[in-house]
């Protein structure tokens, strides 16, 4: 794991900081003084900790803008109060300014608060400083504990994304991934005033190849018509397997004519060339496609959309199997009409 902290703070601060954070090799550490800097330092790059000295202007900001940003939330703040007038308050009041000190610097968005004691400002003794130090790095451990544990949690968290959206058998993505990315992409043809198509796709017949040579040969061809689907499928579209034997295509940046020609490229591909399942079987397939061109009257969630596709994947059923319909062409059969506006 590589560990970074960040030092918010003017370089005689670090100075006085413990050696093993001047001189650590097992983290990187980062000096920054100025607070619009840190800022954007930390939106571009977040560090797991950041340890701030007080007295720097911006300091007391840049604890609670970290708190303030869920996305930054967990960065493991550690405060070092070096002010000359707490410092001197603490040591006329006592105990108890010293845990209202700490109450307000915790409330403020720092996860650790330390004094920072200096050998010209105070007059400590060695002792002291060592303890202190101690503490500063304890807190430091615990923020690494932190940030170890943050990290796993984020790698668990991709990893179960991951598995939630994917299809077991194809490795396409799922259903549930198409529910979340059709209302976005369509936000986002929306926004760019972009084109946006979609194709639906089903193979010819299925159940008879599932009958003929079994569940599991049935299973195997579904891989490699995905295999093979994917490798015709060009950067901006994403192909998703939507039931069974059923697939949806999202064509970024495709106009309704466009769609057509990468269905059409598509049913030839599949038809064209057999699936080779061992040295002495091999099996021939054919889809049906249905393609839609996003219009301005289509719900955001896209399901006026899909249901427009899916209307002309029953028509190229309903015509025959092995072939493509266009929901532009639809719209020219008066019956279709009614379904596909
Ligand atoms: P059509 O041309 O009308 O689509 O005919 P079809 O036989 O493909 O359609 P039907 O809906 O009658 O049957 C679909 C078949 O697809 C039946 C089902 O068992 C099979 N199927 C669906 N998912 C899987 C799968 O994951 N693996 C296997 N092997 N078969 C599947
Ligand atoms: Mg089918
Ligand atoms: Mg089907």
């Amino acid at each position: 794991m590589n560990i970074s902290i960040l030092v918010f703070g003017k370089n005689n601060f670090i100075a006085t900081l413990p050696d093993q954070i001047r001189y650590a090799t097992a983290f990187s550490v980062e000096v920054i003084d100025n607070l619009n800097q840190a800022v954007s330092r930390i939106q571009i790059t977040p560090p797991d900790i950041i340890i701030v000295q007080a007295s720097l202007d911006g300091s007391m900001e840049l604890c609670s803008c970290l708190k303030d940003q869920t996305k930054l939330s967990w960065i493991y703040c550690i405060l070092f109060e070096d002010r000359y007038q707490q410092l001197t308050d603490r040591k006329k009041y006592g105990w108890q300014r010293e845990l209202e000190m700490s109450a307000a610097a915790l409330k403020q968005g720092a996860d650790a608060y330390i004094w920072h004691l200096l050998e010209e400002k105070t007059d400590n003794s060695l002792a002291e400083l060592t303890a202190n130090h101690g503490l500063i790095l304890a807190q430091l451990t615990v923020g690494l504990r932190k940030a170890q544990k943050y990290r796993d949690l984020i790698r668990t968290n991709d990893m179960l994304s991951a598995i939630a959206l994917a299809d077991s058998l194809t490795q396409l993505n799922n259903r549930r991934a198409l529910q979340w990315d059709l209302p976005r992409q369509i936000k986002r043809a929306r926004t760019q005033k972009t084109s946006l198509s979609l194709i639906i796709l089903d193979v010819d017949h299925f159940k008879k190849v599932n009958d003929t040579h079994g569940h599991l040969v049935g299973d195997r061809i579904l891989q490699l018509l995905c295999q093979r689907l994917r490798r015709y499928l060009r950067s901006q579209d994403t192909a998703f397997r939507y039931g069974g034997e059923e697939f949806v295509i999202l064509l970024a940046n495709t106009t309704d004519d466009e769609a057509l020609v990468v269905a059409r490229r598509l049913n030839r591909v599949v038809s064209n060339e057999r699936f080779s399942l061992s040295n002495k079987l091999t099996i021939s397939i054919t889809i049906s496609l249905g393609t839609a061109c996003l219009k301005a009257e289509d719900d955001d969630q896209g399901e006026s959309l899909l249901h427009r596709a899916d209307q002309c994947l029953l028509q190229a059923k309903a015509a025959g199997r092995n072939r493509v319909i266009g929901s532009n062409y639809l719209s020219h059969i008066p019956h279709f009409k009614a379904v596909s506006s």
